[in-house]
């Protein structure tokens, strides 16, 4: 039997297309698993972190991005752990962004806890970005401490302040957490609102062991949306990112508020992204145990046809979606991997 005629080098630039038909044009790649939070909901007090020298370097971070893009990823994400505690970050970030200026890539975004926005804000914006999301689950500065165990509100409060006088867009997202924070979502909405910032409420997903289960953090949003109809007039708005989010628009203050049910619904048909963790391990699908080693490629050989073959071959194989279930019979992660390692 004749093999097929594979030109070398094809795999370079193929465009990533599942074996359901989805096109791949998004990246969230997590620089480092390691925080300077430990949020109750996404790691354990004692959480242990990856080997330091299993780590891509920046520069092999930088490569690994750069051969998706010339696979046709249009957006890439920073996060993390916290993207922002990568010693020098910028430098990653100032090299991506040539793929802004050359037109290869839209958006080149990150997600931050924001408590070390206001240090690099200005620079986030002189290298491209434009828009950037801050995770924010409350106003309160006591139950801010105990959902990050130790961290300080003001300083995520002064972040977010440097990021929008450095003109860039904030979206705050909030993890929906039982008897914390579901109370305080209307008034967490009108502040976001008041400032122009859209918010997003997101439903816990069982995501790695985090010492507790996850029945007593868990709220489903159709709940909290249901009490926030009672008091104010949600209008459904069409637009998607081709993102698991749905949107309203608020009537009383103007705003946008979204809300990302991974729990309650599935929106793995229009899926168009995968991950990347800082040790080069491709995820495609944020639900599932899938994981394809992209390092060994990487370093194997110094152009990135092995890589771009291995990632091919993985995308080959992206699961059709997720199924999380938290009750009193499946109260264990559905997923093995912190949050933190594969990134939000
Ligand atoms: N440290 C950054 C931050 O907090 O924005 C980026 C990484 S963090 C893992 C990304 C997002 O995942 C955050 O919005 C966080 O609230 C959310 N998250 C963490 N653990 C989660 C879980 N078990 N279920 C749902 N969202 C979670
Ligand atoms: Fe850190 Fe973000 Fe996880 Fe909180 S949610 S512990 S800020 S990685």
């Amino acid at each position: 039997m004749n093999e097929p005629i594979v030109s070398p080098g094809a795999s370079l630039s193929r465009p990533m297309t599942d074996s359901f038909g989805r096109s791949i044009s998004y990246l969230r790649v997590s620089v480092t698993d390691r925080c300077d939070l430990r949020c109750f909901y996404c790691m354990s007090e004692d959480m242990t972190f990856l080997p330091k020298a299993d780590l891509l370097s920046l520069e092999e971070l930088d490569r690994l991005c750069s051969a998706f893009i010339a696979k046709g990823v249009r957006k890439l994400r920073l996060t993390g752990g916290e993207p922002l505690v990568r010693r020098n970050v910028m430098t990653l970030v100032r090299s991506l962004s040539r793929h802004l200026d050359s037109g290869a890539l839209n958006e080149l975004t990150l997600t931050t806890n924001g408590s070390q926005l206001a240090r690099f804000a200005s620079e986030l914006r002189d290298c491209g970005v434009r828009r950037i999301n801050v995770s924010l689950d409350t106003l309160d500065p006591v139950k801010f401490r105990a959902i990050t165990r130790w961290g300080d509100l003001n300083k995520v409060l002064d972040g977010i302040e440097a990021a929008r006088s450095a003109g860039l867009a904030v979206k705050i997202n909030a993890v929906a957490l039982k008897n914390m924070n579901e109370d305080e979502i209307p008034a967490l909405m009108q502040w976001a609102h008041g400032k122009g910032m859209a918010l997003t409420l997101i439903e816990v997903m069982p995501m790695g062991d985090i010492g507790d289960g996850r029945i007593d953090q868990y709220v489903p949003l159709s709940l909290l949306r249901a009490r926030l109809a009672n008091q104010f007039s949600l209008t459904d708005l069409d637009e998607s990112s081709g993102g698991p989010a749905r949107y309203v628009r608020v009537g009383e203050t103007g705003g946008k508020l979204g809300f990302i049910t991974p729990m309650t619904h599935n929106f793995c048909e229009s899926c168009n992204r995968v991950r990347v963790t800082c040790t080069g391990t491709l995820h495609t699908c944020l639900g599932q145990e899938d994981a394809s080693d992209l390092r060994k490629p990487l370093r194997a050989s110094a152009d990135n046809e092995l890589l771009a073959a291995a990632i091919d071959r993985a995308i080959g194989i992206k699961p059709k979606g997720h199924d999380f279930i938290i009750d009193r019979r499946h109260n264990r992660p559905s997923v093995s991997r912190h949050m933190s390692v594969t990134g939000g």
